[in-house]
């Protein structure tokens, strides 16, 4: 997923934003399984010691909340809170209340805050979903994955189509807004068979869809098996008929992009990952968790350790996981703010000094070509500029 998954991670911005409230990540490090595509940090969960995991997040929570006092407050309550993984609908519901009930007792949970968890169809039978809700869950990310049994089977995902389509019709009658996501570009997969996914689903009444192409990442057993000689992904050119398929679909359902790899009605966009792609600020707990915040006219970016059991003894002996912790440097703002905002349908405001860091010459061809639009200082890219964002960036970053 380009990924489905490090584009719904968090990632960078600037300061220049922080007059939006800030969002919180909680990472559930644990699956049932081990997807063959995926490089996030998940583990098989094995035995838990749940009242331990509870305790340790609570901890940590606490110790960044201090960190940053002097940004996250009752007048600057958090406006979101995404729990991702990892599978979250794994994580035992009292510890989802429990950091919920952390933050409301404090007065930090902003009145109307989007609460995000990822699920499984594998995990989340009506039981497991009643329970998140109850816990305070009010928006579900469902990983469908494929609509097809041989799209489930090539993704080596443990659930089936009828798996997805009851955890679906279930999770809609009990969130308010539900959004799934999809890979398309798997090995076999036909335009054909991809635009009767997307009929079908999107007929559905669903608000919100994420749909990422499979792209196989360093590290993954699919990079073993394609070193090896296998085929996995659609080639370059399917993979763009895919995607521009993907675009007029979901946009002649009602469901345009907002970003390059989602889809909303209006209204409907995940606040929590615009925060990322915008230029806010953001807390993250749990194993592997990145968060960015700016603190003292610094642009600060924080890492806890990846390793579950390497961040449980973390937080045991500190109180915290924290691994590194870095600042940002003025370039850097500059290449996170641009490499996510061209992201976004709306675009990225730059100032003249950052705008002038741009090649100019590439930026004039780029402009020429339609890739990119340009109006008052907000630079966008079209649809034909997000087929090849990769180009653009490379070319235009000092
Ligand atoms: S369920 Fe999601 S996080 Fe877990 S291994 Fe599969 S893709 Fe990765």
């Amino acid at each position: 997923m380009l990924s489905g998954a490090e584009l719904n991670r968090p990632a960078g911005q600037q300061a220049a934003c922080t007059d939006r409230k800030p969002g919180l990540y909680v990472h559930w490090p644990f699956c049932e399984s081990k997807c063959p595509y995926c490089d996030f940090n998940s583990h098989l969960a094995g035995a838990l010691d749940n009242e331990l995991w509870k305790r340790a997040l609570l901890a940590e929570l606490d110790w960044m909340l201090a960190r940053a006092e002097s940004l996250i407050s009752r007048q600057q309550p958090f406006a979101t809170v995404f729990f991702g993984g990892g599978t979250p609908s794994l994580m035992p519901p009292d510890i989802i209340a429990a950091l919920l009930g952390r933050l409301d007792q404090q007065g930090l949970l902003a009145s109307g805050a989007e609460i995000t968890a990822e699920a499984n169809p594998g995990s989340a039978d009506r039981a497991q979903l009643a329970a998140m809700q109850a816990a305070g869950i009010n928006r579900l990310s469902l990983g469908l994955q494929a609509l097809q049994p041989e799209g489930l089977t090539q993704l080596g995902r443990i659930h089936s189509v009828a798996d997805g389509w009851a955890a679906l019709e279930t999770a809609q009658k009990l969130f308010g807004a539900v959004s799934a996501d999809l890979i398309y570009g798997w090995r076999g997969q036909s335009l054909a068979g991809w635009q009767d996914d997307l009929a079908r689903i999107g007929q559905l009444g669903l608000t919100h869809l994420s749909a990422y192409q499979l792209t196989i990442e360093p590290g993954t057993v699919f990079a073993t098996r394609t070193r090896q000689g296998e085929v996995l992904a659609a080639e370059e050119d399917l993979m763009a008929d895919f995607y521009e398929l993907t675009q007029a679909c979901l946009a002649a359902a009602g469901l345009p992009a907002y970003e390059i790899s989602n889809h909303a009605a209006a209204g409907a966009e995940c606040r929590h990952n615009l925060n990322y792609w915008r230029c806010g600020d953001w807390l993250g707990i749990g194993p592997g968790a990145v968060g960015r915040i700016s603190l003292a006219g610094q642009r600060l970016e924080m890492k806890t350790r990846r390793s579950p059991q390497g961040w449980l003894d973390a937080v045991a002996r500190h109180g915290h996981g924290l691994d590194t912790q870095t600042i940002q440097q003025p370039e850097e703002d500059l290449t996170e703010r641009l490499m996510m905002g061209l992201r976004l349908a709306e675009g990225v405001q730059l100032s003249p000094q950052q705008a002038a860091q741009l090649d100019q010459q590439q930026l004039a061809s780029f402009l020429t070509e339609g890739w990119l639009t340009e109006a008052a200082g907000q630079l966008t890219a079209s649809q034909a500029g997000w087929l090849r964002l990769d180009h653009l960036l490379a070319r235009l970053l000092p």
